[in-house]
């Protein structure tokens, strides 16, 4: 199920809505290797007709997995759009159609969640990255070693050649 609001009811009534996106019904376009969106996005909002549009308030949550850009560790980054509006039009060129008489807003909470994503996660904003202690233990796995073995190991194969 998409975010659907129902337009009829609008012109009684504001018309309040509780519940859940899933991952796949949002289908945020991530083109970041550091963000997954695996989990649902909540939403509380609240809709009413104001004159040809609807005006659509409250806020949005959603967890997204991301790996820090600096220490490479995974970390949770809450997405919120709080408070979060949306005017939506209903009549004129930028009108949204109507699906079984509702207005379906998920394509505007992709396009203002895609907006809210941090450009470089961090898992905290003092993160300085991988330590020299770190990168030190990395050594080993280094190739700089092997580099300087790899040269006295052909001479040695030189000299026996020789002899
Ligand atoms: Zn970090």
């Amino acid at each position: 199920m998409a975010l659907l609001i129902p337009v009829g009811d609008l012109n009684h009534e504001t018309v309040r809505l509780e519940g859940e996106l899933t991952a796949e019904e949002l289908a945020l376009d991530l083109n970041d290797p550091c963000i997954a969106s695996r989990q649902p996005m909540r939403y509380q909002i609240v809709a009413e007709l104001m004159g040809p549009e609807v005006l659509v308030q409250g806020d949005l949550e959603m967890r997204l997995d991301c790996t820090c850009v600096r220490c490479l560790e995974p970390f949770e980054f809450v997405l919120r759009l709080s408070p979060w509006s949306a005017m939506i039009p209903l009549s004129g060129e930028d009108a949204l159609p109507l699906v079984d008489e509702a207005v379906d807003l998920t394509p505007q909470i992709r396009e203002d969640s895609l907006l809210a994503l941090p450009q470089h996660p961090v898992c905290r904003p003092e993160c300085r990255g991988l330590s020299s202690q770190g990168l030190d233990s990395m050594k080993p796995q280094g190739s700089s070693d092997d580099l300087r073995r790899e040269p006295s190991a052909w001479s040695v194969l030189d000299t026996l050649k020789l002899d």
